[in-house]
C-alpha cells in the first residue's frame, strides 16, 4: 500500500490501519525515517497498545541538509537494513515505513533495490509506505495507492497545529 500526495492524512491513515490490524490480532511495526515526523499523540497511544504495536524512531541525527548528504545516506541505509530484517522476520502482520517515499525521492536509497526487495516479501505480510512523491516504480508495484489531495487545510486560515489533530 502507498499513501502519497500533498494533502494531510498519509501518516494518520497508516495509524488507522495499525489500529484496525491490532484489533484483528496482528502485530504491527511502524518505522520512521525522518525524526520528528511522529508526534506525542501516537507515541503515547502506541505505548497503550504495546506489545502489539511498536513505533520506532530511526531518524536520530538526520539533517536533511545537502552538506551532510553522506551522513543522511548512511543513516538511510542503516534504517533500511533494519527494515529488511523486520520485513523478513515473520513477526508482523503489518509493517509501516513512514516517510519512506521522501527518502527515495531524495535519492538516499535506491528505489530499484527497495522495489526488488518488496517484490520478495512474505506474501501474507502487509506493507504501507507513506510520503509525498511516491516513485512511479513503487506505484506500479503496489496493490493499493491512495493520493491525498489538499482541498482545504486550516494552515491556510492561519490556524496553527492543534493538539490531537497535528500532534
Ligand atoms: P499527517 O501526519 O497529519 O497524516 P501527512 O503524513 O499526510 O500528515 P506529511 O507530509 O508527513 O503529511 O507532513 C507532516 C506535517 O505537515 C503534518 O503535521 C501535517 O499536518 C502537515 N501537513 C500535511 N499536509 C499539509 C498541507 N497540505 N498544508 C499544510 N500542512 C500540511
Ligand atoms: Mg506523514
Amino acid at each position: 500500500m502507498v499513501h502519497t500526495g500533498d494533502g494531510k492524512g498519509k501518516t494518520t491513515a497508516a495509524l488507522g490501519l495499525a489500529l484496525r490490524a491490532v484489533g484483528c490480532g496482528m502485530k504491527v511495526m511502524m518505522i520512521q525515517f525522518m525524526k520528528g515526523t511522529w508526534k506525542y499523540g501516537e507515541l503515547e497511544a502506541a505505548k497503550r497498545l504495546a506489545p502489539d504495536f511498536t513505533i520506532l524512531q530511526m531518524g536520530e541525527g538526520f539533517t536533511w541538509e545537502t552538506k551532510d548528504r553522506r551522513k543522511d545516506i548512511a543513516l538511510s541505509k542503516k534504517t533500511w537494513e533494519f527494515c529488511k530484517e523486520t520485513l523478513q522476520s515473520g513477526k508482523y502482520g503489518l509493517v509501516i515505513l513512514d516517510e519512506m517515499n521522501y527518502v527515495l525521492g531524495y535519492g538516499f536509497l535506491d528505489t530499484k533495490e527497495v522495489v526488488d526487495f518488496l517484490k520478495k516479501k512474505p506474501e501474507e505480510l502487509h506493507v504501507v509506505l507513506t510520503g509525498r512523491n511516491a516513485p512511479k516504480e513503487l506505484v506500479e508495484l503496489a496493490d493499493l495507492v491512495t493520493e491525498m489531495k489538499e482541498v482545504k487545510h486550516p494552515f491556510q486560515k492561519g490556524i496553527i497545529a492543534q493538539r490531537g489533530i497535528e500532534f
